[in-house]
């Protein structure tokens, strides 16, 4: 009997050392990696000694970008929201899980037709690094004229809950990032993208100023990734 355990326990150690070795459990790890609230910079929610609120400089960007950030998402070591919104003078972040209708999210009233949800399709698949739909799911042939776009912030699962707990997302236009590059740091998915990846592409495609995406992208290696 003993023996049949000492294999046993043999067999779950070897299990264990192979899943820490397979690259999707070392993403993971990197993905899940939290900071503890007490250690975190109040303003940027960034480890103190990786603090970027002095040098993330804003920008003056003409689409508002409201990031629906999930609860669990404000202190992962990786998350890029908290720097896209230091970096966008016109970005607004709330946390949460549901809210009402969209009016209630912003505090106004509000067209959802002038609005887009970001979206990812795949990548480089159609070549072209976005498609716009509307709610009805009809492909857009020109970029409507638009206020704003909706980037939902969390892992795929919790990107998940966030649009089943919030329906009347579906009633805004979708726009489909095709992006025709990997992400800059390992994703689940192979078609996954950072938040301010996304952000910057989306951005970069609808038309802004193309000095803000590449500050965005910069700033994330400079002081997200590889900080000194
Ligand atoms: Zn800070």
């Amino acid at each position: 009997m003993a023996n049949v355990n000492q294999s046993e326990r043999r067999i779950k150690k070897m299990v264990c050392f192979f899943k820490r070795q397979s690259p999707i459990f070392k993403i993971m790890t990197e993905a899940i990696k939290k900071i503890s609230k007490k250690d975190a910079c109040p303003q940027c929610f960034r480890p103190l000694p990786l603090c970027f609120c002095a040098k993330a400089v804003a920008h003056k960007n003409s689409l508002t970008v409201l990031i629906l950030q999930h609860p669990q998402e404000r202190y992962k070591l990786l998350n890029s929201a908290s720097l896209s919104h230091a970096m966008l003078e016109n970005s607004i972040v709330k946390v949460g899980l549901s809210w009402r209708n969209f009016s209630h999210v912003l505090g106004r009233e509000v067209d959802p037709k002038q609005w887009g949800v970001l979206y990812l399709k795949g990548q480089g698949e159609s070549g072209k690094g976005m498609e716009i739909f509307d709610s009805k799911k009809r492909m857009m042939t020109a970029i409507p004229s638009m206020k704003g776009l909706v980037v939902i912030d969390g892992s795929w699962k919790q990107a998940k809950t966030l649009w089943w707990r919030n329906p009347w997302l579906l009633r805004l236009n979708r726009i489909m990032l095709n992006p025709q590059k990997a992400s800059r740091r390992p994703q689940m998915k192979k078609e996954g993208l950072s938040t301010i990846e996304a952000v910057a592409l989306a951005l970069e495609c609808l038309g802004e100023d193309p000095a803000i995406p590449s500050a965005l992208i910069k700033n994330y290696e400079d002081l997200i990734l590889r900080p000194r």
